[in-house]
């Protein structure tokens, strides 16, 4: 492996402007010096946490300034042939539902694959060894590209295969969401728990809507309603 060909104080973060992947922001911004952010455009019918997410990189360099310059760099890859590819409630104007296998259609086959591959690509030129995910296994979806086996074993196939030692991060996976919004809260203070409530985007149906509790989005759809929930789990742990 070529060890020296990888700064072991960056890291590549997969970066979508939701809640999750902000609290791993945050995290890399705690434990490395230099963070990259990188995002992909698969055609999701949430494209606009696309429009959020540089919205979430100006309020963090704004309002922490220990973080703000070990910052850098943010990559946007064009992944539309995964939406062309994909026949899915994210990907497509269906409705949510259960499928007989027991996976929701919302699950995109191959999408985190693809994102830590692509990623690993990035770091690879970039000389970036550490990558880090908002993958977990706990919440409601099942998806198995979430699993931490995967992610172990896409570990070890990117490190074969690219000849370097990569190492995935996946601090959320095995955090439940209200676990999620204490980590952020003992990451970053009330300033990072507002950043997230405010501007991150959590919601399938794109809805932004009026400023809720626990933030904006449709309430309904299963991402807002995870949200909500553990949002109100984390609120009555403090009470
Ligand atoms: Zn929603």
């Amino acid at each position: 492996m070529n060890d020296a060909l990888n700064d072991s104080k960056s890291a590549l973060v997969l970066f979508s402007g939701g809640q999750d992947s902000t609290t791993c922001l945050a995290w890399a911004l705690e434990r490395f010096d230099r963070v990259e952010t990188i995002a992909f455009d698969y055609r999701q019918r949430h494209r606009i946490e696309l429009d959020q997410r540089l919205i979430v990189l100006e309020e963090v360099r704004r309002r922490f300034p220990q973080w703000k310059e070990k910052l850098g760099e943010d990559h946007f890859i064009d992944m539309g042939v995964l939406g062309q590819i994909s026949e899915t409630s994210l990907t497509r104007d269906v409705a949510f539902a259960m499928k007989k296998d027991g996976l929701p259609n919302s699950f995109v086959p191959g999408r985190n694959l693809l994102f830590f591959t692509f990623a690993a690509a990035v770091a690879w030129r970039r000389n970036i060894r550490n990558m880090v995910g908002g993958m977990c296994e706990t919440d409601f979806s099942g998806y198995p590209d979430c699993r931490d086996n995967t992610i172990k074993a896409l570990q070890v196939a990117l490190n074969l295969g690219m000849d370097r030692s990569f190492v995935l991060h996946t601090p959320l996976m095995w955090l439940d969401k209200a676990e999620t919004w204490a980590l952020a809260k003992e990451l970053g203070g009330d300033a990072l728990v507002e950043t997230i409530l405010e501007h991150t985007h959590t919601c399938y149906e794109s809805a932004r809507g009026p400023m809720n509790a626990w933030g904006r989005g449709c309430g309904e759809c299963p991402a807002c309603a995870l949200r909500k929930r553990g949002f109100e789990m984390w609120t009555a742990t403090k009470a």
